[in-house]
Formats: structure tokens, C-alpha cells, sequence
């Protein structure tokens, strides 16, 4: 790991690209976990009081606090995750988008509905959203401020307290928030942060929170899942990804191209919807592949201004290495970088082809800058091996008219077409998976009412003769509600009637 234990109780964070160390952090028990939850108990508890309109105040004010320290917080993440200063600024403003988004829809999302009532028409009913309490968010490395944003600022905006776990790798960004958190907002304890490793975590996700929001990886995600199971806390799982890329004969083939390059490159390709493998119509693929190839070339690796930076953690430079030469060893050409341009925590870019479902490079998390680019012979082949994966992330799609459809076709949570990672920067569309990437939803109105408890309400508007909720019923009532089943539900008058609509309707 980057950041080795220095001591029994602090953790170093270190430079990715220098070995230096930035800072060391606390490495916080389970009783310190238990009480930052309480003291956020205590916030939410005033937090979930407020008005949307007292709440939005100060959510504003943090959003802009964070704004105004934009090039310090990215400088900081640039030299604490290893990313490039472009890419650190570019996650700033997206976190910072998402503050808006959902200070700006929660009360909408939140906005108590009314619904039929069925055979209970005498009642008025209606669904109404709460907050849950305390949030316990656990977040990756990777992207070490957009990520766990995701969850914390539609929490907060849905008038929950936040404790967050920041990686082991990269807790200085979180300690930053943390500071501006406090100043900004009246409640101190409102948005705390807990430090350590996997065992602050596992507390954390122990720990009497209401609901526990974990990015990170599969494996940790049933470890959480299990750990959080001990108070029945409900968990919202935001894991990895295989990302397929179809690309078909009829796709404009530059614009494929210069999207896989970055959907595979961008931050070294440690994104969770990194473009993973790329399925080409054999009609364009030499095409598509040269095109690719020549822009990768032009790539910078290293440096403040490079395209790619250093690799956060050397333990996943280990598993690109071992993907590489499994893929080699199994007859994959490889047409830039590759296992032997890998040096210290620098990766090189890397090209494959003659790739297939027999190597980890296809089918496992690389996570790493590679791009894997498999030939196939029809749009049916191509979305057979998309699906063809435990995970179900995102996606992309290029293609003339049927792109859609392809699209459609798709097993993951999300798909850009004729584009790619476009689903992540448009706040309004839910982010998840399914399968091995998890489930529950950040972004978007969706993700506000993840973190809330939704209450039903029937309210009795006036009495009928018939009242069902009660023992006091006339004796023939088994002989009513039999011809009230026929009636409703049956070959009876009414339900026939109901047919005739629906068809109607149509
Ligand atoms: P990880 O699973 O190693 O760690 C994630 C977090 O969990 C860290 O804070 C870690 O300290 C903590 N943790 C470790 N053990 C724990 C335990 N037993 N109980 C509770 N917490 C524990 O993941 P990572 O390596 O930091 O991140 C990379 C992974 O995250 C990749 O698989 C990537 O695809 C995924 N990811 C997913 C998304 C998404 O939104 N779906 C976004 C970013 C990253």
C-alpha cells in the first residue's frame, strides 16, 4: 500500500509520484467511530428540523467555501491521489456540481405525493419523505472527493448528518472538506470525517448509524454488507465495473475512438466506469484500432501537465501487471505500452488486441490505463460478450440509427451513447449498478430519497357503511366479499369493465 501503517495509532499519506509523505492522520478506533455518530446524532437531529429553504443557505455557503479554495483542495488531491492537475480541478467542479444539484432538487425530491386509494376510496393517500438520521459514507481512492460527494451532499441535502470514512490512501482531501464543513456550517458535527484503514470502516459500517453509503470494491462491499447486517443498516453499494464500449460498422469512428481513448485513459483508468474492453464490427476495427492508437501516442505520462498520472497505489499497479502478462501469455498483441512499460508507479498506456473472454483482461476489474480492443462480427456478438460479465456498470454504444437500441440492449446501470461516461456528469440521472457493481442510487432525485425513509399515510376523509378494519361485521359478510371478489377481481361486471378500459387505453 502507498500509505504503510508508521505507527500503532497514525497513518501516513503519501505522494504517489515522489514517495514523499503529505501528512499523517489519526487511525481511529471503533469508539471514536461511536462517538463522532453520536455527536452526529445529535446535528441531525436539529439538521432534520430546518426548513429546505434554512438548509439550502448553508449548503451554499459550503459549496461556494469549497469553490473559493478550488486550487488548493485539487493541488491537494493532485498530490495525494497522484491524478494530474487538470483532472484533480475537473473532480472539484464535478463534487461541486453535485452540491448544487442536490441542494437545489431535494425539495422537490422530497415533496410529499398523493395517491389513489384503491377500493379504499373514502381515504386520502399519500407518501411522504424523511430524513434518516446519520449517514455512514465509506469512500475510495480513486476519486477520492467526487465520489463520496455523491452520497454526502444528497444526504445532507435530504437533512441527514454525515460520518465519512475517507480511504486510507487519500484521507487529507476529506480532512479538508471536513475543516470547511465546520466553519461553514452551524452545526459542527454535521459532517464529520473518521480516519484509519479497513478497520475504521468495518466500525463505521458496525456502528449505529441509519444507512451506510460504501464505494469501493466488490470484495469489501459483502464485508460491509455483512458488518452492517449485525444492526439490520441498510447499505447502498456503489462497486467496480467492466465497462464493455461497443463500437459498430456504421459508428463515426474518429469520435470512437477519441472516446475510448479517454474512457479508458482518463485518471490512469482508475475509474470505476472506465471503458474496461472494447467489442469492434469487424468492418472498421483495423480503422478504429489505428485511429486509436495514433492518439494514444500522443499521450503524456508523468508530470504536473501530463495526460496520465502516477498510479495511486502500487498494490494495483501489481494486478495491471499481472492482466498484462496474462493476456500476453494467452496470445494478446499488444500495441503500446504493455507489461514491460510499466516502471515504478508510472503505467503506460497500453493497446491490446487479439483479446477474449479466456484472459483477466476481458473479464476481471484491471483498473488500470488499458484498452483492450476485441473484433466481432455482428452487433448480436458484440452485446452477447458485453453482457457477458458478473458486473453491470455502465457502457457505451457507438452506431448510426440503431444506436439505441444497442443500448437497450445492455445489462448495467447506466449507458452513454455516442459518448462515453456522459451518464456520471449529468446530475440529474441516477448512478449505480447492478449485479457484482452493487445497487442503490446516488445523482438525481433518486439519490435524495436514498437517503430518506419514505412513510405511507392513509387518512380516513369520510365513514362508509362497509368498514373493512373492523370485527363488527354483518354475518352475511363472507357472502358480500364473495361477490365482491367476482365483482372486482373475477368474470364479474366491474372487472370486465376495467378490461375493456385498459384495452381501450392502449
Ligand atoms: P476498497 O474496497 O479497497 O476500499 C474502499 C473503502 O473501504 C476504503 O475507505 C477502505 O478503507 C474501506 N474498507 C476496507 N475494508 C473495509 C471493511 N472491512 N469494512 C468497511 N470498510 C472497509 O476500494 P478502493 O480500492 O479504495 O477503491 C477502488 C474500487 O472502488 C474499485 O473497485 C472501483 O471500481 C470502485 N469504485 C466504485 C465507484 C462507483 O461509484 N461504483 C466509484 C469509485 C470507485
Amino acid at each position: 500500500m502507498a500509505t504503510a501503517t508508521q505507527s500503532t495509532d497514525r497513518l501516513s499519506s503519501t505522494n504517489p509520484a515522489t514517495g514523499e509523505v503529505i501528512g499523517t492522520v489519526p487511525i481511529m478506533t471503533a469508539a471514536e467511530v461511536d462517538a463522532a455518530v453520536a455527536r452526529a446524532r445529535v446535528a441531525a437531529e436539529t439538521w432534520s428540523t430546518r426548513s429546505f429553504a434554512a438548509r439550502t443557505e448553508e449548503l451554499v455557503a459550503f459549496r461556494k467555501a469549497i469553490a473559493a479554495e478550488a486550487t488548493e483542495i485539487a493541488d491537494l488531491l493532485h498530490r495525494e491521489n497522484g491524478k494530474p492537475e487538470l483532472e484533480a480541478l475537473t473532480e472539484v467542479m464535478m463534487a461541486l456540481g453535485h452540491v448544487q444539484h442536490a441542494t437545489a432538487i431535494a425539495e422537490k425530491a422530497m415533496a410529499p405525493r398523493k395517491v389513489g386509494a384503491g377500493i379504499l376510496a373514502n381515504f386520502r393517500a399519500s407518501i411522504s419523505y424523511h430524513p434518516l438520521g446519520v449517514i455512514g459514507v465509506i469512500g475510495p481512492w480513486n476519486y477520492p472527493l467526487f465520489t463520496p460527494m455523491g452520497s454526502i451532499a444528497y444526504a445532507l441535502a435530504a437533512g441527514n448528518a454525515v460520518v465519512w470514512k475517507p480511504s486510507e490512501l487519500t484521507p487529507l482531501v476529506a480532512l479538508e472538506i471536513e475543516r470547511i464543513a465546520k466553519r461553514t456550517f452551524a452545526l459542527p458535527d454535521l459532517l464529520q470525517v473518521v480516519t484509519g484503514a479497513g478497520a475504521t470502516g468495518a466500525a463505521l459500517a458496525k456502528a449505529a448509524v441509519d444507512k451506510i453509503a460504501f464505494t469501493g470494491s466488490a470484495a469489501t462491499g459483502k464485508r460491509v454488507m455483512q458488518a452492517a447486517s449485525e444492526r439490520l443498516t441498510p447499505v447502498l453499494l456503489e462497486l467496480g465495473g467492466k465497462d464493455p464500449m461497443i463500437v459498430d460498422a456504421d459508428a463515426d469512428i474518429a469520435k470512437a475512438a477519441e472516446a475510448a481513448v479517454y474512457g479508458a485513459l482518463t485518471n490512469a483508468g482508475q475509474a470505476c466506469i472506465s471503458v474496461e474492453r472494447v467489442y469492434v464490427n469487424e468492418a472498421v476495427h483495423d480503422q478504429f484500432v489505428e485511429e486509436v492508437v495514433r492518439q494514444v501516442r500522443d499521450l503524456k505520462v508523468g508530470g504536473d501537465d501530463g495526460h496520465l498520472g502516477a498510479m495511486t497505489s502500487p498494490a494495483q499497479v501489481t494486478i495491471v501487471r499481472d492482466h498484462l502478462e496474462d493476456a500476453v501469455a494467452k496470445g494478446a498483441k499488444v500495441l503500446t505500452g504493455g507489461p514491460d512499460a510499466i516502471a515504478g508507479n508510472y503505467i503506460q498506456p497500453t493497446v491490446l488486441t487479439n483479446v477474449d473472454h479466456r484472459m483477466k483482461v476481458m473479464t476481471e476489474e484491471t483498473f488500470g490505463p488499458v484498452l483492450p480492443i476485441a473484433k466481432v462480427r455482428s452487433v448480436d456478438e458484440a452485446v452477447k460478450l458485453a453482457n457477458d460479465s458478473n458486473y453491470g456498470l455502465g457502457s457505451s454504444v457507438f452506431a448510426g440509427k440503431a444506436a439505441r437500441a444497442i443500448a437497450d440492449r445492455l445489462r448495467a446501470g447506466m449507458t452513454s451513447v455516442n459518448s462515453v461516461m456522459a451518464f456520471a456528469g449529468i446530475p440529474t440521472l441516477p448512478f449505480g449498478g447492478i449485479g457484482d457493481s452493487g445497487f442503490g442510487r446516488i445523482h438525481g432525485e433518486e439519490g435524495i430519497r436514498e437517503f430518506t425513509r419514505i412513510k405511507s399515510t392513509a387518512e380516513q376523509a369520510f365513514s362508509l357503511p362497509l368498514n373493512m378494519m373492523s370485527f363488527r361485521q354483518p354475518k352475511d359478510m363472507p357472502t358480500k366479499l364473495r361477490g365482491m371478489i367476482k365483482q372486482l377481481y373475477g368474470e364479474g361486471l366491474v372487472s370486465r369493465a376495467g378490461d375493456v378500459i385498459r384495452k381501450l387505453r392502449k
